[in-house]
C-alpha cells in the first residue's frame, strides 16, 4: 500500500515508520524549514516544542503503562527517546536535540519512507492509498481551512479549554449535595458545593491572587473567544463568578431549601464514575495553584487531581462526532487523523495515535478491516476517549485512568491499577 502522511511530527514520525517497517510506501510531508509554526524553533522531524519530558515512568500510572505499551508495540519514538534519555527521577526526560535528530535519521534511513519538505494545502490523497492528517496543533491555516471544509464547517477548533478532573474517592461528600440545575437531569449528574459569602470572596480573592501561566504572543486571541478562563472571569469584578458558573439559583439546597450565595458545580465525567469535572473551571493557573485554590471549595479539601486545567492554542477535531475508534474519518475511511489534531493531549499520547493508526491501516491492508485495541488498554482508551466522549463537550485530554476502562472493580486503589495494568499487558501480548 502507498500511505501519504502530512506533518513528520511525533505522530507523523511513528506512523511513518511503523508502516514502512511494515513493508507499506510513505510519503512524509512536512513543511518545516520552507514554513515554520509559532513554536517551532529547527527543520528537526519531531521537535518537542516546549518541555523535555515523557512524563512518569512508572507504569501504574496512565502514561507510563501508555509508554510500557507503545514498547511492546515496538514503538520508534519510545525506543529513540530511551536513547536520548536523561537523569530525572521517576520522569523520562530526553535530550530534546538528540531525540529529534535520532527521530530524523531514522526516517531518512528508512528506504520505504520519502519526505518531502513542502506545506500540504489540501485534503489531498494524490496516488496513495489512504491519507494520514498529523499536523499538530498548530497545523497551518490553508490546512486548517481545507480539514473545515472537509468536516463540513463543524467540529474544527483552534484552542481547547481544558477544567480540572478530580478523583470521586478523594471528595468529602458530607459537604457536598446531588442536584442538576432546577431538578432537571438524572440527579446524580452534579455534585454541588455550596460557598457562603464569606467563603466566595476569600476564594476569589486566591484566584486573583493565583499565578498564571504565560500566553505565547500566538495565544492571545484566545481570550477574545466566547469560553474564558476562571481567572479572567474573576477580575472583572466581585460578583461576576456568582453570575456566571458559579450562578446558585436553580441549585437550592435539597434538605434545608436554602439558596448558598455562590455553587460550584462538579460533572461526571463522560466516560468513568470515578472523576468529576469542575464545570466551568477552564484555567491558566500554574498546577501548584490550582491545587491551592481549589482545594479551598468546600469538600475539594483534601481532592486529587486526574487532570489539571489548560488553556492553549490547539488545532483539534470534534472527534466523537467525526471520527471512528480507530482514528479514520467517519466520511471517508481512506482518510484519518493523528496525533494532537484528534483531540490527545501530548508528545506520547501523540505518537500512540502515530502507531495506532499505522497498526489499523496495515490492518485494512491485510484483514480488509481494523479492529480498534480494547477499551481496558492505554492505548485503546485513547480511541475510546476520541470516538466516544460527548461531543458536546469535547476537549482534549491526556490519557489518564479516567479514560481507561475499569475491568476490575471495587478494590483497594493499589491493587486496582496492578490489576488493571496486569490487564491491559495480557490484552497486547
Ligand atoms: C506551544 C506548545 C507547547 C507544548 N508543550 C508540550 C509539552 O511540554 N509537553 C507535551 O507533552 N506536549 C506539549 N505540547 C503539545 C505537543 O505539541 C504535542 O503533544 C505534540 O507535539 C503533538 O504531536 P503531533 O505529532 O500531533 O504534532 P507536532 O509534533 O506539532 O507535529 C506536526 C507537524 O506538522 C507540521 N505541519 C503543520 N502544518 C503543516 C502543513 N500544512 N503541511 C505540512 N506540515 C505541516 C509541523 O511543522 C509539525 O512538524 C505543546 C504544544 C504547543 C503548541
Amino acid at each position: 500500500m502507498k500511505i501519504r502522511i502530512l506533518g513528520a511530527g511525533l505522530a507523523g514520525c511513528e506512523a511513518a515508520v511503523q508502516l514502512a517497517r511494515r513493508g507499506h510506501s510513505v510519503e512524509l510531508i512536512e513543511m518545516r524549514p520552507v514554513k515554520t509554526t509559532p513554536a517551532h524553533q529547527t527543520s528537526n522531524l519531531a521537535e518537542l516544542v516546549c518541555s523535555n519530558s515523557f512524563r512518569s515512568s512508572a507504569i501504574t500510572n496512565a502514561v507510563g503503562l501508555l509508554k510500557h505499551e507503545m514498547a511492546l508495540l515496538g514503538s520508534m519514538v519510545v525506543a529513540r527517546g530511551t536513547e536520548a534519555r536523561v537523569p530525572a527521577g521517576d520522569a523520562f526526560a530526553v535530550d530534546r536535540e538528540r531525540f529529534s535528530a535520532l527521530v530524523t535519521r531514522t526516517i531518512e534511513s528508512e528506504p520505504n519512507i520519502v519526505v518531502r519538505r513542502e506545506e500540504a494545502t489540501a485534503l489531498d490523497r494524490g496516488d496513495a492509498d489512504f491519507l494520514v492528517v498529523a499536523t499538530g496543533p498548530l497545523t497551518s491555516q490553508p490546512l486548517f481551512d481545507a480539514i473545515n471544509a472537509f468536516l463540513g464547517h463543524d467540529g474544527l477548533y483552534f484552542y481547547d479549554a481544558i477544567a480540572p478532573i478530580v478523583a470521586a474517592d478523594s471528595l468529602d461528600m458530607s459537604k457536598l449535595y446531588w442536584k442538576s440545575r432546577y431538578g432537571k437531569g438524572s440527579g446524580t449528574d452534579y455534585l454541588n458545593a455550596a460557598m457562603s459569602r464569606e467563603q466566595y470572596e476569600a476564594f476569589v480573592g486566591a484566584l486573583l491572587g493565583a499565578e498564571l501561566y504565560p500566553l505565547h504572543d500566538f495565544e492571545k486571541a484566545v481570550h477574545f473567544e466566547g469560553c474564558l478562563p476562571v481567572e479572567e472571569i474573576a477580575s472583572r469584578g466581585v460578583d461576576t463568578l456568582r453570575f456566571g458558573p458559579m450562578k446558585p439559583v436553580g441549585l437550592e439546597h435539597p434538605v434545608t431549601g436554602e439558596r448558598p450565595w455562590a455553587v460550584i458545580q462538579l460533572r461526571k465525567e463522560d466516560l468513568s464514575d470515578e472523576y468529576f469535572n469542575l464545570v466551568g473551571f477552564q484555567t491558566k493557573m500554574k498546577v501548584g495553584e490550582q491545587k491551592r485554590v481549589i482545594q479551598l471549595i468546600p469538600g475539594l479539601e483534601n481532592c486529587t487531581f486526574a487532570r489539571f486545567g489548560s488553556m492553549h492554542r490547539n488545532t483539534f477535531i470534534n472527534g466523537p462526532r467525526h471520527l471512528r475508534a480507530t482514528f479514520q474519518a467517519k466520511k471517508d475511511d481512506r482518510i484519518f487523523f493523528a496525533g494532537q489534531v484528534t483531540g490527545v493531549e501530548g508528545y506520547v499520547e501523540s505518537a500512540a495515535v502515530g502507531l495506532l493508526v499505522a497498526r489499523y491501516i496495515d490492518e485494512i491492508a491485510r484483514e480488509g478491516a481494523a479492529h480498534a485495541l480494547p477499551y481496558h488498554t492505554a492505548l485503546g482508551a485513547l480511541g475510546r476517549h476520541v470516538s466516544e466522549s460527548s461531543p458536546d463537550r469535547y476537549q482534549p485530554s491526556n490519557v489518564t485512568w479516567a479514560l481507561i476502562e475499569d475491568v476490575v472493580g471495587r478494590v483497594k486503589k493499589t491493587e486496582k491499577r496492578e490489576r488493571q495494568v496486569e490487564a491491559a499487558l495480557r490484552a497486547l501480548h
